[in-house]
């Protein structure tokens, strides 16, 4: 095989590689006969480094590096102190360092160089070539600094990412090639160890394109070992907890997926004693409610966005391990109301669809064609701070749209194109990717043209192109994470957010459109009561001049709707009047027009 591409699923517990050969996706084994490479790094003394099952053999002695995934492209201030039990830092400038031993840091994009290494250095001994490029999936839910971070990790591991693949993408393309039908709509279940997604996908024609996605990016099955730990060691769980105890849930935990009691025993806890205690599989279950109810959520969000009820679907895919959890795949069958589909290999079927999408690109596979949409809808700022949305959530990428903007004030000189991501009305809600400012000539209010055009390639990476229309003068910005305004919230978070506030942020941008409104009525209103109006009786004055009172008393008070309503009044109210003055400009056009 001369210069394949390979697929690559890069995931938060584990990560694998794949390839299409003699027209078969499959995944490559390392020298031990595993397909699956544990998601740790080991970073020695010496720089020596080790990846895998060898890194996790050393756990009990020395740090090692796990969970990275759930760093990537994410800045310091937005995260926390502990990752794993390893202290995470900020190296400067926002960057993320996670201690590795001896003082020493790495950024989480090293680690999951280090683990695309290892994964290029099996592929490249199986297929006795040298590996150069790859397809890498990303949670559906990655933003584009979560993105960019993974290109730039597949980079520092010496491959071109031709690709990046949404996860549930990918399985579902690892499922569907030849079992679905002409038409079908697939939703993909993927709850793994640091990651949930849900994804509405529809077949057409031989074309996948993802009509919704929703999800969690710090949901899975790590929190579930989490809460068992915590469980077990009840109040004695006061701050971080023991990664001998964190495996051992692990352990435990797996084991409730097949057997209905298991024993949680860490020998030796502390110093002498013990620790054990037995623990049922109701008791793992009752643990899992606040999990699945979260889940839960997530999919009646992305069912709802992707415009279909559930019995509109034609399958529903499980991946991820933790969906070998029996109350998992009962709950997954409660909420779309059939039994969903477990052929898949749950910690395989991601790096399988990987490897169809390298093979579509390097031309090993044919008539298959994927499409992405974005997680969060992309903006910019406009007057009065309100987000103004320039490709919403869940577009099919790649993508283009444009917008044009004009100046607010007289004799402006510039404008600031504040770009934007997330679901809340107000732009300060969300996150700032990154700033342009677009200088033209000054000129009368509204005379100004800027067009911002936003383009998002194939892989959610977004170029925002300002141009001043008279001069044609364009100025260009990639966002990549150095744009990425630092941020406390998430992005399920944020999804979250404005769900929970979305009566508020409706009111928010009510009155801030209110507020606008009346800004531009409220002076022109007072110029035409200044100058007189000529026939104007005293009654129609007297009614206007209250409800103007009225407008600028509100313009002041936190009342949106109050406002909108007392502006859309003053509208009423000055309609005869305006109708009036427009017959005598009119009139008087006309005068003009027979003097001459
Ligand atoms: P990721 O996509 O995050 O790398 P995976 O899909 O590989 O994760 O799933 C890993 C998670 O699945 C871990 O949290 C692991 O504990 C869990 N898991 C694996 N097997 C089982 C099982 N039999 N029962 C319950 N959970 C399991
Ligand atoms: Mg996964």
């Amino acid at each position: 095989m001369k210069d394949p591409i390979v697929g690559i699923d890069l995931g938060t517990t584990n990560s694998a590689v794949g390839v299409v050969d003699s027209g078969f996706p499959i995944l490559l084994a390392d020298r031990d006969g595993r397909r699956l490479v544990p998601s740790a790094v080991y970073f020695g003394e010496d720089g020596e480094v080790e990846v895998g099952r060898a890194a996790l053999r050393r756990r009990a002695i020395d740090p090692v590096v796990t969970s990275a995934k759930r760093l990537m492209g994410r800045r310091a201030g937005e995260v926390g102190s502990e990752l794993g039990g390893l202290a995470v830092r900020d190296a400067g400038l926002g960057v993320v360092e996670i201690e590795c031993g001896g003082g020493r840091g790495v950024t989480p994009e090293q680690v999951s160089a280090e683990i695309l290494k290892a994964l290029k250095a099996i592929a490249e001994e199986r297929l006795e070539t040298e590996v150069k490029r790859a397809v890498i999936t990303v949670p559906a839910y990655f933003n584009e600094a979560q993105r960019g971070a993974t290109k730039r990790a597949g980079e520092m591991a010496g491959l071109k990412v031709e690709r990046l693949v949404a996860e549930p993408t990918a399985a579902a393309l690892s499922y569907g090639l030849d079992r679905l039908g002409e038409s079908s709509r697939v939703a993909v279940y993927d709850l793994g160890g640091g990651t949930f997604d849900v994804s509405i996908l529809e077949l057409r024609e031989g074309v996948f394109e993802v009509l919704a996605t929703a999800g969690n990016t710090a949901l899975g099955g790590d929190d579930i070992d989490r809460a068992l730990a915590e469980w077990v060691l009840g109040d004695e769980a006061a701050g971080v907890v023991d990664s001998r105890v964190l495996e051992e849930a692990c352990r435990v935990k797996c084991e409730l997926s097949e057997a209905d009691e298991a024993v949680f025993r860490v020998p030796f806890y502390e110093g002498k004693r013990s620790l054990e205690k037995h623990v049922g599989r109701v008791d793992l279950e009752r643990l899992l409610e606040p999990i699945l109810e979260d889940a839960a959520s997530c999919c009646r969000r992305a069912l709802g966005d992707s415009g279909h009820g559930a019995e509109e679907l034609d399958v529903v895919v499980m991946v991820g391990g933790s969906t070998r959890i029996p109350a998992v795949q009962r709950h997954v069958s409660e909420i779309f109301g059939r039994e969903p589909d477990i052929s898949q290999h749950p910690d395989e079927s991601i790096a399988l669809g990987a490897a169809i999408q390298a093979g579509v690109l390097s031309g090993t596979v044919q008539k298959v064609l994927l499409l992405d949409v974005t997680p969060l809808s992309l903006g910019i700022e406009t007057l009065g701070g309100l987000m103004n949305v320039i490709i919403p959530r869940n577009t099919t990428i790649p993508c283009k749209a444009g917008e044009m903007f004009t100046n607010a004030r007289d004799g402006q000189e510039s404008m600031r194109v504040r770009v934007m991501q997330g679901e809340r009305e107000l732009a300060r809600d969300n996150w700032e990717l990154g700033c342009v400012e677009v200088s033209f000539s000054p000129g009368p209010r509204g005379q100004a043209r800027v067009g911002v055009q936003f383009s998002l390639d194939e892989n959610g990476m977004l170029e925002v192109l300002a141009r001043d229309v008279a001069t044609g003068v364009d100025m260009v910005l990639e966002i990549d994470s150095a744009a990425v305004d630092v941020s406390d919230e998430s992005v399920e978070r944020m999804v979250d957010e404005s769900v929970a506030h979305a009566r508020e942020d409706m009111a928010a941008r009510v009155g801030a459109e209110a507020r606008l409104k009346a800004e531009e009525l409220v002076p022109a209103v007072e110029a035409v009561l200044g100058e007189g109006v000529s026939e104007g009786d005293a009654e129609e004055r007297a009614v206007i001049e209250e409800v103007l009172r009225k407008v600028k008393e509100l313009m002041h008070a936190e009342a949106g709707s109050e406002l909108k309503a007392a502006v859309e009044e003053l509208d009423r109210v000055t309609e005869a009047l305006a109708a009036r003055l427009v017959e005598e400009a009119l009139g008087l056009q006309l005068e003009r027009g027979l003097e001459e």
